[in-house]
């Protein structure tokens, strides 16, 4: 894809820590006024300190964005996991567990499943076939990974980096990093990767 990963100051100015990548997740995957999963109203989301989760205004019922995703259970700090993903979509033959663990400073076997969490989550986009096709359901899910405020040309709008995932139920995930959720941008990722026939299922997806 024609699309740039951020740089590594841009990494962490827009995740100089923990709260600022949960947040970051959150605001992808849900946002604000997201309609509560149980008592179906418009919701201001309040952040529970406890956990890594959200509390609904109304009811209280709690959102987790780390569920479904490869953080969901790790006690890696998501700022690690976040600048482990970049560096994966950043190159082109793939990180080694030894290089994670050097970049990252966790020890090897932290590196090791780390790094084989996120192949299991990605794939080349170039080298791997369509998905999907006749008779089968395929989910776009967006998971995050950026986001770069833009200058005044931009009237201020975020342009976010996300890795938008293509995956077949039950099958494979191939994920990409584009820039933002412009259906323009997003288009050709399910072009390329979708086969047509199916069912195209983007629930998370505003584009
Ligand atoms: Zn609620």
């Amino acid at each position: 894809m024609s699309t740039k990963p951020l740089t590594t100051a841009q990494f962490f100015r827009q995740f100089p820590d923990d709260e600022s990548c949960l947040n970051r997740l959150f605001e992808v995957r849900f946002g604000q006024d997201f309609e509560c999963p149980k008592c179906e109203r418009a919701s201001k989301w309040f952040r529970i300190k406890a956990e890594r989760a959200y509390s609904c205004q109304w009811c209280g019922h709690h959102l987790h964005p780390t569920v479904g995703t490869p953080f969901e259970k790790t006690r890696t700090p998501l700022q690690l996991w976040f600048y482990a993903i970049l560096l994966f979509t950043t190159t082109r033959h793939g990180v080694s567990a030894k290089e994670l663990e050097r970049q990252l400073g966790v020890t090897y076997k932290t590196a090791w499943r780390m790094a084989r969490l996120i192949r299991e989550h990605m794939a080349d986009v170039d080298s791997e076939g369509p998905i999907g096709g006749p008779g089968t359901n395929v989910e776009i899910d967006e998971t995050l990974v950026g986001g770069v405020k833009r200058g005044k040309e931009n009237r201020g709008s975020a342009a976010k980096t996300i890795v938008v995932g293509a995956l077949e139920r039950g099958g494979e995930l191939i994920t990409a990093v584009v820039p933002n959720q412009r259906r323009a941008t997003l288009e050709p990722f399910v072009t390329k990767n979708v086969r047509i026939g199916g069912n195209v299922h983007t629930d998370e997806l505003r584009s």
